[in-house]
């Protein structure tokens, strides 16, 4: 299918003299983003000759195959979009507004008062759409499946019409508008949905692995790597560049003492010595050269004579005559032998100038930012974090704090996902709750994805009539479903997905609603994702566990929740289970610290037993200390 060219004109006064800024615009742009590309966008203030000049310039130039305007279509003095669009087109396309009337009408009885014209010139269709943003995207949305069709019936693309005709002849459903569309752009694998009873009955995605998911989303998300510059101060658990870091200086950058003592010449032997003067640690060396049977008293950390051959500890040594006033010492005794070069750092012996210190795309904790400091670096380049949005998604939600309706449940999956991905260093927005609903999804998911380059959705992915989220993922934003089902407990429905929006790849990530298989699936999944985005190379810690009970196993490989203990007789760990394992018992996780890795249930193998030893996958260091 062709990208179709898409231009966009915003009709408000207020947006045009910079008053207000325009939102509905850059809406639309991003709601057809994933259908073709916008060619042209212009905002003018609600004038009939100025909305003409537009419209006739785009078509006549053939600048654009879809011309979409926003605003001034309703009954104030001002408002003449329809006005100037019936004077420039040729042909009208009622179809298009009755279509777009009917679906806001469920959402409005105010829509009867909507004057939207549509129509052709030459060869570019002309869409009159309301001023705002949530209107427009709703209208647009309504229709915007059957723009594909009409723009090949315009250009006369007769193998994509006869395409669309076969696979809309062929599902026995016309080329429908309005609130139950869904397939009329032209696809091979229709899915319809909000017909309840002909959902489909079993899920068309094939079951795959998790090790092959993981895989699936390893190979989507790998990238170059891109880079920021940020203060040392604020680089704790960032990624570096892949350029690694070299030292900006010798560490130390002069001779240093390693004790608090004197520097001396180390073939003087034991004996006398004149102690010349001191110097601390930060001051400059001495000015006074060290000569036979002398000595320079110096603290740890200061710099010693450019004579020195060793260091002596003060505990090594005796006092043997103090100043008149007694404040300072005169003489000294030294005990022990003192070894050429004993108690002295050697200029860069710990770091050399220049020397690799930290590989690329290390990941940056408490020593590597004490070294990043040591060698003298204010600023450091490290990888781009990914932004990432949350959403959950169910008619049945309530936000924490407001009162339960009949039927509804607290959500707790936008919290708790938010939690986990900062306790792994990863900020997320939080895009709240959406409805069962396709036009309020779409809305919400395309606002996301201005913002985001992954989502993570909770909810919505599973076998039910209002399980909305993969056919409007791929009728709406065109997404690539890369996998619809794996094969775990829990977590069955996991689904991922990319996408091209606004020029740029996207990643959404839609977990089962259930919080359990939510958390565990995000642990599984989502982790692995966003740290492939970070260049995070971290690993999970897999480990074997000693099973403390025994485990009826499941056909499909189980994904236990468990507690971890350690103690001195055992050399493994024993696992405790956190008792019912049903998906949505949210307090069975509680102080769960690992995930125990039960296989599939095969003839041979059942049950596990009190003792057996099972893999474990380490998920928070609870019980570790
Ligand atoms: P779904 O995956 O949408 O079919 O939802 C499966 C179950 O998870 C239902 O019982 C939902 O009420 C519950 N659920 C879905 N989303 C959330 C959420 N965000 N917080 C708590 N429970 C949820
Ligand atoms: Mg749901």
């Amino acid at each position: 299918m062709t990208s179709i060219r898409f231009a966009i004109l915003t009709v408000s006064d207020t947006c045009a003299i910079g008053e207000k800024i325009d939102e509905s615009g850059p809406g639309l742009k991003a709601l057809v983003s994933s259908a073709g590309d916008v060619s042209c966008t212009a905002i003018v203030q609600d004038d009939e000759t100025l909305i003409m000049e537009h419209l006739i310039k785009w078509s006549d130039e053939n600048k654009a195959d879809v011309i979409l305007t926003t605003g001034g279509t309703g009954f104030s003095g001002r408002d003449v979009t329809p006005e100037a669009t019936k004077k420039v087109i040729h042909k009208e396309a009622p179809g298009l507004s009755l279509a777009m009337l009917m679906s806001s009408l469920k959402i409005t009885p105010m829509a009867i008062l909507s004057r939207a014209v549509c129509g052709i010139r030459h060869k570019t269709l002309i869409i009159n759409l309301p001023g705002s943003r949530k209107a427009a995207i709703e209208c647009l949305t309504a229709i915007l499946p059957a723009i594909p069709h009409a723009v090949d019936l315009i250009l006369d693309n007769k193998a994509n019409v006869k395409d669309t005709h076969n696979i809309v002849q062929s599902h026995k459903f016309g080329l429908c508008l309005g609130h139950n569309i869904t397939t009329c752009s032209p696809r091979t694998n229709p899915i319809i949905f909000e017909n309840v009873a002909t959902r489909l009955r079993e899920s068309p995605f094939p079951m795959i692995s998790v090790a092959d998911a993981l895989s699936i989303i390893s190979f989507e998300s790998t990238k170059n790597v891109n880079v920021e510059i940020v203060n040392v101060k604020d680089a704790y658990g960032r990624i570096l560049s892949e350029e690694g870091i070299r030292s900006n200086c010798d560490l130390p950058p002069f001779r240093a003492s390693i004790k608090d003592g004197y520097a001396v010449l180390a073939n003087d032997g034991k004996g006398r010595r004149t102690v010349l003067c001191g110097v601390k640690a930060g001051t400059a060396s001495a000015l006074m050269s060290l000569k036979p049977d002398t000595c320079v008293r110096v603290n740890t950390g200061a710099p010693i004579p450019d004579e020195a051959t060793a260091v002596v500890q003060v505990e090594d040594t005796k006092l043997v005559l103090k100043s008149f006033d007694g404040a300072e010492e005169e003489e000294i005794e030294i005990m022990v032998e003192p070894k050429e070069g004993q108690d002295i750092r050697s200029v860069g012996c710990d770091i050399k100038k220049g020397s690799s210190v930290l590989n690329p795309l290390t990941r940056i904790g408490p020593v590597e930012i004490g070294v990043l400091a040591a060698c003298g670096y204010k600023y450091v380049a490290v990888t781009l974090l990914p932004h990432i949005g949350i959403l959950s998604t169910g008619d049945e939600l309530q936000e924490p704090g407001e009162p339960l309706k009949p039927g509804q449940v607290y959500d707790s999956n936008r919290i708790s996902l938010i939690s986990l991905l900062k306790e792994n260093g990863y900020n997320s927005l939080d895009f709240g709750i959406v409805t069962d609903n396709k036009m309020d999804m779409i809305t919400k998911i395309g606002t996301a994805l201005e913002k985001v380059d992954v989502l993570v959705t909770t909810g919505s992915v599973s076998m039910g009539d209002r399980d909305l989220l993969k056919p409007i993922l791929e009728n709406y934003f065109k997404a690539a479903i890369h996998f619809g089902r794996v094969n775990m407990k829990p977590g069955k429905p996991t689904t991922f997905a990319t996408c091209t929006f606004l020029g740029k790849k996207k990643y959404i990530l839609c977990l089962p609603g259930n919080p359990v298989s939510a958390l565990v699936t995000a642990h599984l999944f989502l982790l692995p994702l966003v740290n492939k985005l970070h260049f995070n190379n971290s690993e999970p810690i897999i480990m074997q566990a000693k099973l403390t009970s025994s485990y009826n196993l499941d056909p499909r490989p189980e994904y236990a929740r468990a507690i971890l203990k350690w103690n001195n007789k055992e050399t493994l760990p024993l696992a405790y289970s956190t008792g019912n394992q049903i998906s949505s018992k949210l307090l069975n996780c509680n102080d769960a610290n690992a995930l125990l890795m039960l296989p599939g249930r095969t003839a041979e193998k059942q049950v596990l037993n009190e003792g057996d030893v099972v893999t474990a996958r380490l998920i928070s260091l609870k019980s570790l200390h």
